[in-house]
C-alpha cells in the first residue's frame, strides 16, 4: 500500500527519483557520489565516462536498489 505512490526521491524528497536524479544531482547523495564517482555532482553528459563498476558500487551504497 502506497509503497511507490510518490515518485519523490527517498533520499532528499526534493526531486523525482529517476536514475539520472540519483546518479547526477541528488544533494543527499553528494558525499557518496564524491567517494565512489569523484565529483559531488555530475553532468549527465559525463556519466558515459564512468566505469560500470563504479556506478554499480555507488547505487548499491545508496540503498535505493
Ligand atoms: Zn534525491
Amino acid at each position: 500500500m502506497g509503497l511507490v505512490d510518490s515518485p519523490l526521491c527517498r533520499k532528499c524528497g526534493a526531486g523525482e527519483e529517476t536514475s539520472a536524479h540519483v546518479l547526477c544531482e541528488c544533494e543527499a547523495l553528494a558525499t557518496l557520489r564524491h567517494i565512489y564517482l569523484g565529483p559531488f555532482f555530475l553532468d549527465p553528459e559525463n556519466v558515459r565516462d564512468l566505469s560500470l563498476r563504479a556506478i554499480w558500487n555507488f547505487f548499491r551504497r545508496t540503498g535505493l536498489l
